[in-house]
């Protein structure tokens, strides 16, 4: 009893669930307040509270702690090459200028090769001309729903909702539409914006909501549906900016910086200011800098 190491973890709730699932038949009868469990497995007291904090106590401490740590790499190597898997991803949200595009997809274990060979694991280093060439294959072969969020309704919908209220219920919507095409997969998997918690907090009140979601950053990196989403939704994303371009015609820069400010000025000039509403974000900080 000389050796009382204490390691204090921040697990997910996943994590959390998973170590549970291990030990459970450790489970000790008492929890000590703010506590979820505990379990008592041979030298370790394993102390999982509300908070997320997991404390590992005991002689053993180091060897449970770290097993949690390969279990959940291991996962995570397993997961994404889970087929059919469900991804999506959006597009826009960082534009001044333009549309928010949200799509999910469907990828089956048949579609892995056809993906490679037209690099989709890979998306962040297309360019948008590869990303024009190369998603309507994509759409074509890939179950997929794709929502468009223009401009003048999002401004509406902005009054009384922020990004990421908006970003989930458009998350939850594309599913919604997906399911109707095709059945979901069990794994569905969103590139993470917000908390999983949040995340379901911002759809309390829709009719309809998907649930069993794995939210993970940079899914795009590592699950090909997300990849392919992501394709789908910035080759919207780019049509959308082309006819806006077509119908003003003005060049319309991508982003919200210093050519998004200029642009901005030549098209409040030429078509008023109210007209911004159909083609920006006007909550942005661009638009101030339009008015002065
Ligand atoms: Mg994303």
């Amino acid at each position: 009893m000389t050796n009382q190491t204490i390691i204090s973890l921040e697990l997910t709730e996943q994590e959390q669930q998973k170590l549970y699932s291990l030990f459970r038949e450790f489970q000790s009868t008492k929890t000590p307040p703010y506590a979820l469990w505990q379990l008592r497995p041979e030298n370790c007291v394993i102390t999982c509270y509300q908070s997320g904090k997991t404390v590992f106590q005991g002689k053993d401490a180091h060897i449970y702690s770290s097993h949690i740590q390969l279990i959940e790499q291991k996962d995570i190597e397993n997961i994404n090459s889970q087929f059919p898997q469900a991804g999506s991803d959006e597009v826009g949200t960082g534009d001044y200028f333009g549309p928010v595009c949200v799509c999910a997809c469907i990828v089956h274990e048949k579609d892995i090769s056809f993906l490679k060979e037209l690099s989709v694991q890979d998306s962040k280093a297309l360019s948008d001309k590869e990303i024009l060439k190369i998603a309507p294959s994509l759409m074509n072969r890939l179950t997929h729903s794709l929502l468009v969020l223009d401009n003048r309704k999002y401004n509406q919908v902005h009054k009384h909702s922020n990004m990421n209220e908006i970003k989930a219920k458009m998350h939850n919507k594309a599913y919604i539409n997906l399911k109707q095409k095709e059945q979901l997969p069990e794994l569905i998997v969103v590139d993470q914006f917000a908390e999983k918690n949040l995340y379901y907090r911002y759809l309390r009140k829709e009719l309809e909501i998907i649930d069993h979601i794995h939210f993970e950053t940079k899914a795009e990196d590592k699950y090909l549906s997300v990849a392919s989403a992501s394709i789908i939704a910035r080759y919207a994303f780019l049509k959308s900016m082309e006819s806006l371009e077509t119908y003003y015609s003005i060049s319309l820069p991508k982003g919200a910086g210093l050519l998004v400010d200029e642009a901005a000025k030549s098209f409040a000039e030429k078509y008023g200011f109210e007209e911004l509403q159909n083609v920006a974000k006007i909550h942005f900080k661009n638009t101030e800098k339009v008015k002065k």
